[in-house]
């Protein structure tokens, strides 16, 4: 990816990786902190939050139901809330 760079530890391409066990709750707390911290403090993630808003709305029609899918869309809700300040 063109402009990649490493933010708090973490690659843009490794954010996105670990984006849908992020949404599944799969990730430790300390991974998820420093993907959240690398999407608060990278301008490229930023800039391409289309293209991220694009993955997890998929995702997002497939995270419909359940309580423990209802906790992800949280989250994701929350990722997205940041992405698009
Ligand atoms: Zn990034």
């Amino acid at each position: 990816m063109r402009g990649e760079r490493e933010v708090a530890g973490l690659r843009c391409g490794q954010v996105l990786e670990q984006l849908s066990e992020y949404l599944e709750g799969e990730l430790a707390p300390e991974v998820r902190g420093r993907i959240e911290a690398h999407v608060r403090a990278c301008d490229h993630c930023a800039r391409f939050g289309g293209v991220f808003s694009a993955a997890v709305g998929a995702l997002r029609v497939v995270l419909r139901g359940s309580g423990e899918q209802a906790d992800a869309h949280a989250r994701l809700d929350d990722l997205l809330g940041r992405l698009e300040r």
